[in-house]
């Protein structure tokens, strides 16, 4: 597969063109941001662990009847993707209070929901990824009816699975965040799944080993992110 042109750079990874026309390279870089990019940094190797972490976990999905953007890995930090065009959506699971819903109603960290809890975020960084519901996503035509139901669905069947997925590596999925694409008629996952965009606590020692580790500066963010690739492995 040939790499092209560049046709996309955002926080942490690059979109290239290929030789096919329906398909893309995704490039997983090593920058992080946070805070809507006015936290910058460099997590070293985090490309390299992000792509393998994404890839182990966008099959394990496809496995469980889940359709993808992945192809297959191309290198420590290339997937070939399906070419989508992405549904500005930002759709956040939680299992376990925490972040963005913590601060919302004044809640603190940690409280384990009885029921999971689906967020729709308008993606759209200038305005700091307002929540939303499905109404405005109806009215405003950002998705189909048809779209959304799929969507929704996905979303709770990924969240059965990846809870379970890292249950069985002694890790609680507190939340994470999905974005969805357009692909010759049908929705698929799309972006990635990693340590940047789901929040991993060790089961036991509550220990996080995910981005909040480079927004709250608490060190050692390097080796988490090592740590959950070892589990994901396992
Ligand atoms: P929160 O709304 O609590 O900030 O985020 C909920 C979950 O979704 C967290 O696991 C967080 O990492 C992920 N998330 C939400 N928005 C973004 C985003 O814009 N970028 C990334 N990388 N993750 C996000």
């Amino acid at each position: 597969m040939k790499r092209l042109d560049k046709i996309y750079e955002g926080k942490a990874k690059i979109l290239y063109l290929t030789d096919d026309p329906d398909s893309l390279i995704q490039y997983f870089k090593d920058d992080a941001t946070a805070f809507d990019a006015t936290k910058r940094g460099t997590i070293q190797q985090k490309g390299v662990f992000n792509n393998k972490i994404s890839s182990i976990l966008f099959k394990e999905l496809e496995g469980k009847g889940i359709p993808t953007h992945f192809v297959k890995s191309l290198s420590e930090r290339e997937m070939l993707v399906k070419k989508v065009e992405i549904i500005p959506v930002e759709v956040t699971m939680r299992n376990i209070v925490a972040g963005g819903m913590s601060k919302l109603l004044a809640l603190e960290e940690g409280i384990k929901l009885n029921t999971p809890v689906l967020e729709y975020h308008y993606k759209n960084d200038a305005l700091h990824d307002p929540l939303i519901n499905d109404y405005h996503i109806l009215a405003l035509k950002i998705a189909a009816a048809s779209e959304l139901d799929i969507i929704k669905e996905y979303s709770f069947k990924i969240n059965t699975i990846l809870k379970d997925f890292f249950d069985k590596r002694n890790l609680d999925l507190v939340d994470f965040k999905l974005e969805f694409g357009r692909y010759k008629g049908k929705v698929l996952l799309a972006d990635e799944i990693s340590p940047d965009t789901c929040r991993l606590w060790e089961k036991g020692t509550g220990k996080k080993l995910d981005k909040d580790r480079f927004r709250r500066d608490l060190g050692n963010i390097e080796e988490a992110y090592q740590e959950v690739l070892k589990r994901v492995l396992s």
